[in-house]
């Protein structure tokens, strides 16, 4: 949360424009973070935490309300994976487009431009620069997670097209997917700051890795995770369910 945050101000600090994206990863990630740190640290006290000349019912109260208040976490995670698909999907749109009418004014032009756009994002792993070579197994395994993150939205676009505005489940995962991507690209960003900072000052041995280290492996865990369910899951079931509690008709 901590890493997030001061990268997300030095984007802005350095002059970043449009930073609705990454602030509104912060906002959700962060927020979800704390209140499992609380309900966590409320269910170790037991029923003690209830105790009102203690601080931890007031904190519980408090860590819920920033998933609803400044944007609903679930509203704000639609526009993550919207906003963030936005590039791609228009993309595919002029390909699509250049297709259906080979004779549209420049279609071919900039159906070419967008093709070598998406085939470049699904044939390159990107490479994440880091300076302390401890951290080099973890960029790589970032590298290969974004470059999956790129095939699975080029799937995504693919097959559902235009209806997925309205799939929150599939956008549920890309956004999480890519909040995680996110954090994981800031810790590590930051766990490569400090390690260079401890050679600068002569330090001998690195600074405490442990804590860096477990969530880098458990935010990989979860990202292959959300990408695994993109094709696993019980989606149409969860909807047939929905519908039928609600009275509407299957779709
Ligand atoms: C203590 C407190 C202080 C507040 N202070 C302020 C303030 O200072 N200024 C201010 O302007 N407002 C303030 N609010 C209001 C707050 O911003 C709203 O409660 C918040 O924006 C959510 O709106 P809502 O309550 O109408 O819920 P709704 O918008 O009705 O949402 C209800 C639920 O439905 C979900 N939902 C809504 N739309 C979608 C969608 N499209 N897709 C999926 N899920 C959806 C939401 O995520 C949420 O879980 C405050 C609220 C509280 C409780």
């Amino acid at each position: 949360m901590e890493a997030m945050t001061t990268i997300t101000a030095s984007l802005i600090d350095r002059g970043l424009e449009d930073y609705m994206l990454e602030t509104a990863m912060l906002k959700v990630f962060t927020t979800e973070r704390l209140w499992e740190c609380i309900n966590d640290v409320f269910q170790i006290y037991g029923g003690s935490a209830y105790f009102a000349d203690r601080p931890l019912e007031r904190m519980m109260r408090d860590a819920r309300i920033n998933q609803i208040g400044e944007g609903a976490n679930e509203v704000l995670t639609s526009f993550v994976a919207l906003v963030g698909m936005r590039g791609p999907g228009m993309e595919f749109k002029e390909i699509y487009d250049t297709m259906v009418k080979p004779t549209r004014e420049r279609g071919f032009a900039k159906a070419w431009t967008a093709g070598k756009h998406r085939l470049s994002a699904t044939v390159r792993v990107p490479e994440i620069p880091v300076h302390s070579p401890e951290l080099r197994l973890f960029a790589n395994q970032l590298g290969r997670l974004i470059w999956r993150f790129n095939i699975a939205v080029n799937r995504a676009l693919i097959t559902y097209r235009e209806p997925i505005l309205d799939m929150q489940l599939v956008q549920e995962r890309i956004a999480n997917a890519v909040m995680d991507l996110f954090a994981a690209t800031c810790v590590l960003s930051r766990r490569d700051a400090e390690l260079q900072l401890a050679q600068r000052n002569g330090s001998s041995s690195a600074p405490e890795q442990l804590a860096a280290d477990l969530f880098l492996r458990q935010s990989f865990r979860r990202i292959r995770g959300f990408l695994a369910g993109l094709t696993d899951n019980d989606d149409k079931s969860v909807l047939a369910t929905a519908n039928s509690v609600l009275g509407k008709p299957a779709r």
